[in-house]
């Protein structure tokens, strides 16, 4: 399958960032064999896809229901509208800051599928969970309880180890790469067959100097990024690295 980078801006960005990014990113070599996405803060989602012609559009988070009055929520179908394919769904900031729990992943993953998007559900464990030795047993606890009912067509896993993000400190590709495995065996094991061909990607402090190493393993198949999606230039390195681990 081609790779997957994913830019999750979080709530950073301006409408000057997405001007000077996206000068930037036209001036450098299109890219082959990787689907790029961007997922900018939910204001900004037009004025990005006014600017990039060659990038998919994701959101970062969506409601957990089909509409109604829900104040300050956003719905899959006006992410859909406005040119959404991707949605990240269970961040590990969600999760820690806003509570959110395996059971609202799942029925938010189900309402971006049905909606035709691709769900890109986040798990991980943390640091404390890692050191105990109960990595594998947290990350398949959250893994089925965010996909109860969930189809999967259009879906795509993200590991996100909590200690690895935004901290600077990258799970080793060996580390990855094995959590990779787990994720796969289990995605085989709920689905069948066709857990073999969901994408899981990788996410954590990835950057330019750490990227091409961990796309060279087996079960990497792309990366979320955070901070270094942010600019354009060490965006495209890591989407570069991508496409080469794939060739
Ligand atoms: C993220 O926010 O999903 C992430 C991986 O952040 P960072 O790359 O900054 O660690």
């Amino acid at each position: 399958m081609a790779g997957l980078v994913i830019a999750n801006w979080k709530m950073h960005g301006s409408l000057g960032l997405i001007e000077e990014f996206s000068r930037e990113w036209q001036l450098l070599p299109p890219l082959s064999e990787v689907s790029v996405v961007l997922c900018p803060p939910a204001p900004y989602l037009g004025a990005v896809s006014n600017a990039f012609e060659d990038v998919a559009l994701g959101a970062q988070n969506c409601a957990d229901q089909v509409e109604g009055a829900f104040t300050g929520e956003i719905s899959v179908q006006m992410l859909s509208e406005l040119g959404c394919s991707y949605v990240i769904i269970g961040h590990s900031e969600r999760r820690a800051l806003y509570s959110e729990t395996d059971a609202q992943v799942a029925v938010k993953a189900a309402l971006v599928i049905a909606q035709g998007l691709h769900a890109v559900v986040c798990v991980g464990e943390t640091l404390e969970h890692r050191d105990a030795g109960q990595q594998d047993k947290i990350v398949i606890e959250q893994l089925l309880g965010s996909l109860a009912q969930v189809p999967c067509e259009n879906l795509v896993v993200a590991y996100e180890p909590v200690w690895a993000i935004g901290t600077g400190r990258t799970a080793t590709p060996a580390q990855a790469d094995a959590m990779h495995g787990v994720i796969r065996s289990c995605l085989c094991e709920h689905f069948g067959e066709v857990g073999a061909g969901i994408p899981i990607i990788y996410g954590g402090s990835v950057k330019p100097e750490n990227a091409s190493v961990l796309f060279e393993c087996d079960n990497i198949d792309g990366s979320l990024v955070g901070g270094a999606s942010l600019n354009a230039n060490s965006f495209w390195q890591i989407a570069s690295a991508a496409s080469a681990g794939r060739a």
